[in-house]
């Protein structure tokens, strides 16, 4: 199947949201927090790379990514040359990090463009009577807080619903949470080990949130996690 870039934004330094349409079906079926395998030639050779999406199921087939440039990155340079217009391969979705059904209160903790899958499974999930969803999102600085407006507008219309976003390297005049979400992962919890935690980011992240999860009597299941890395 081939992705046709329709238009690409910055959202924030080197971290930009893609619009792709799938060619071929009317309709592109994938369950939120799964993601698309994409490939192009590079350099002689065929390079794949996995992009969770961002949007929420029900455009069509349009879906949305957000992805960072990676220093040196083999795939993430070329992507961010790409004009409208422009296809690359692409894989039907996949990926076994969704919720759990039937949901349950839910902790989601995103660093960088980990957030992609927790913007779809939000857009997708998040309504009167869903349960309740915390988002932790760790960026270094303010202005890499990506799809701020939309979430904080989703803390305001939902009760239901907690934006807590952390700043690991915060400037001057930032009132909010700093360090690393791991530091916040308590007061998130309020004691309750009721609640499936759902993680994605760099590994770094993901294996120091597991080990205190397990330390606090967390059971695996209860733990949801995707690697960048
Ligand atoms: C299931 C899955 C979903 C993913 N979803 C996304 C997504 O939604 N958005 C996104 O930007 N990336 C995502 N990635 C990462 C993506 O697949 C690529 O690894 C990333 O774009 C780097 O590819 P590259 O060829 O440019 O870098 P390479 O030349 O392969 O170099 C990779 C280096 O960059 C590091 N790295 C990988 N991913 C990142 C990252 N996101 N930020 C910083 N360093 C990184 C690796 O540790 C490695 O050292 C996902 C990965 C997986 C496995």
């Amino acid at each position: 199947m081939l992705a046709r870039l329709i238009e690409s934004v910055e959202l924030a330094p080197e971290v930009r949201h893609f619009v792709f349409e799938a060619e071929g079906p009317d309709r592109l079926e994938f369950v939120p927090g799964q993601f698309v395998s994409l490939s192009a030639e590079v350099g002689g050779r065929t390079i794949t790379r996995a992009y969770s999406l961002a949007s929420a199921p029900g455009d069509g087939n349009r879906f949305e990514l957000c992805l960072n440039r990676v220093p040196e990155g083999v795939f993430s340079g070329p992507l961010f040359q790409m004009k409208p217009g422009q296809t690359l391969e692409m894989k039907p979705p996949l990926g076994m990090f969704v919720l759990r059904q039937p949901p349950r209160d839910s902790l989601f903790i995103a660093t960088g463009t980990g957030i992609a899958p927790f913007r779809s499974m939000l857009r997708a999930h998040l309504r009167e009577g869903s349960p309740a969803f915390t988002l932790l999102f760790g960026v270094r600085y303010e202005s890499h807080l990506m799809y701020r407006r939309e979430f904080e507008e989703m803390a305001q219309k939902f009760s239901h619903f907690r934006f807590w976003p952390v700043l690991s390297r915060p400037e001057p005049g930032w009132m909010g949470r700093t360090g690393h979400v791991q530091a916040h992962l308590e007061e998130a919890l309020g004691g309750r080990c009721d609640v499936d935690v759902y993680l994605c980011g760099l590994k770094a992240m993901v294996d120091d949130v597991r080990r205190i999860l397990k330390g606090r009597g967390f059971d695996r299941k209860q733990i949801f996690y995707e690697k960048y890395d």
